[in-house]
């Protein structure tokens, strides 16, 4: 028998795990969210899915993290889940800060200091204020950035959790390196290393012994570096925090620069733009860009080498841009200088912009804004590797197809509001119910369509029955008194077919037997 008490603890589990082993903490999560949704425990839901939001995001994939967090912020709104609010803040600035969102950053953290101090919880204030710190140094405001950071320490000097001092203390040492003072830098990161061990956070482990690296580098001393910098970036390799790998790879890149090993320095700064770019580390990708333009240059690959200055400028420009006026005045002057130089460029037209351009759009033109699902074409564009890739050893794959019945009803009873709610709550509860490697995506209006990669698990079959469950048994009532949602399913499985197009025909003739049939139904 599942009790209320087993969510909690599932979700604290989750959390604990959350920084060093991604992939179980997620696991937990969503056990905690199907047992919420069971118990029809919506501020366990709300925390569970605050929690895979959170755990998703650490992974590099921001968006769809983001998507999570922010429905989680939503409930946690509405059911007055006061305790969660500055946590969700907290994580919502802090992915958005890492995507070079600053605007929603900042808005984030400013909200997530009021919360706090609303709930009186110290950490996560004491977290806001490593945040804005953070912003601060994002904008080279390294002076800025230490006072946030000291006041910080400042709050904490009754705190006991020490992974929040080794914060602290990693923040204040990266600031004291870029001001230059190196002693200081060392003695507070090797603090800050002493707190991550102590318990056994690895992820903080990983960035004091990074910017370690950095302070050996810029003392000289190059096979420390090398040894820091390879022993952090082993660690977030093995946990998956890709942001923290491109990270030692750049510093990696800057040490091989230093020794003269032009080749290897190319090969690492080439490495760590292609993965910044992947998880759309905004922040880092004009570092990289600059600094990969710098190495070719050294090689004499001019052409090349001018062409990624400008994007960087661009980047970085983009960047400053949203959330600094006298930034982007201090930036202006510095393009202005560079135009000349840049007006030299043999390949001045050439379409970097359009590149830039066209990876944001096919970003942003995969993704559904309401749910945050994938949308048609993000769908399709994912899918059909899956159907072509490898096709000896082509994985029995299942399709279901899903329609929200009498949405239009709920529409016309209780507003668009309630039912754009209800809309991202089913999306929210089909992310849930499925694994992560499932396509969950949002086909259109009302309508969402799953592509399961069979695997040893569950029968399609039972997947669907599990997820119309899951939908009808929902509290929606606590939204709106008489408010009920269910869907019915469409179930089909692949078939030697050609295309998605096959599979996508069969499912909907299915969902229709299933609406003719009454609905709230699974018809294979
Ligand atoms: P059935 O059980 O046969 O599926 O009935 P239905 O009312 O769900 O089907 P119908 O296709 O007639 O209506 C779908 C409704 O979904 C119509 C439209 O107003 C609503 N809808 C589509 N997209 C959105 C959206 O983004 N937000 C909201 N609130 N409603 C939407
Ligand atoms: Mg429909
Ligand atoms: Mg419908």
């Amino acid at each position: 028998m599942t009790t209320h008490q087993d969510i909690r603890n599932l979700n604290q589990r989750a959390r604990a795990l959350s920084r060093e082993h991604s992939a179980e903490a997620l696991a937990c999560a969503q056990q905690a969210a199907m047992y919420a949704i069971t118990l029809k425990d919506e501020l366990g839901f709300t925390e569970a899915i605050f929690i895979q939001g959170s755990v998703i995001a650490l992974q590099g994939n921001f968006d769809e993290g983001l998507s999570l967090m922010r429905h989680s912020l939503y409930m946690a709104n509405l059911h007055q889940a006061k305790f969660l609010i500055p946590d969700c803040l907290q994580e919502i600035a802090r992915a958005s800060y890492t995507i070079g969102d600053y605007d929603n950053a900042l808005d984030a953290w400013a909200k997530c200091l009021d919360a706090a101090l609303e709930i009186n919880a110290q950490d996560i204030y004491i977290k806001g204020q490593i945040g804005l710190g953070q912003l601060y140094f994002a904008h080279d405001d390294f002076y800025n950035a230490l006072n946030h950071h000291l006041k910080a320490r400042d709050y904490a000097y009754q705190c006991q959790d020490k992974a929040v001092l080794a914060a602290i203390e990693i923040n204040i040492g990266a600031d004291q390196f870029e001001l230059g003072q190196l002693d200081n830098a060392k003695n507070t990161l090797k603090q800050a290393l002493v707190y991550a061990q102590e318990v056994h956070n690895l992820e903080y482990q990983a960035a004091a012994m990074g910017t370690l690296g950095s302070v050996a580098l810029a003392e000289g001393d190059f096979p420390l570096a090398r040894s820091l910098l390879e022993r952090a970036r082993g660690i977030n390799q093995s946990h998956d925090n890709r942001w923290g790998e491109a990270h030692n790879l750049y510093n990696l890149g800057l040490l091989a620069r230093k020794e003269v090993r032009i080749d290897a320095a190319i090969d690492y700064f080439s490495q760590a733009l292609s993965a910044a770019e992947n998880i759309g580390a905004a922040h880092l990708i004009f570092q990289l860009e600059f600094a990969l333009s710098d190495a070719l240059e050294q090689r004499g690959d001019y052409v090349t080498a001018l062409k990624l200055h400008q994007q960087g400028y661009q980047h970085h420009y983009q960047l400053l841009r949203q959330a600094s006026p006298q930034r982007l005045h201090i930036m202006e002057a510095k393009l202005d200088a560079e135009k000349t130089r840049l007006e030299n460029a043999t390949l001045r037209e050439l379409n970097d912009q359009e590149r830039k351009a066209r990876q944001q759009s096919e970003h942003i033109a995969s993704q559904d804004p309401l749910t945050g699902l994938f949308n048609r074409r993000g769908f399709e564009l994912r899918s059909a590797s899956l159907l072509v890739s490898n096709p000896e050893h082509r994985e029995p794959l299942a399709l279901l197809m899903l329609d929200i019945d009498y949405f239009k009803a709920i529409n016309d009873r209780w507003g668009h509001l309630v039912g754009d709610y209800a809309l991202r709550q089913v999306a929210a509860l089909l992310k849930s119910g499925c694994r992560q490697d499932d396509l969950v995506c949002r086909w259109g209006g009302e309508e969402f369509i799953i592509l399961l990669p069979s695997r040893n698990g569950m029968p399609a079959r039972d997947v669907a029955e599990r997820l119309r469950r899951m939908v009808e048994n929902w509290s929606w009532d606590k939204i709106e008194h008489e408010l009920k949602i269910t869907i019915s399913i469409g179930v089909t499985q692949f078939q030697n077919d050609h295309s998605l197009t096959q599979m996508v025909q069969r499912a909907d003739q299915n969902l229709y037997r299933a609406k003719q049939a009454g609905r709230n139904l699974v018809v294979c």
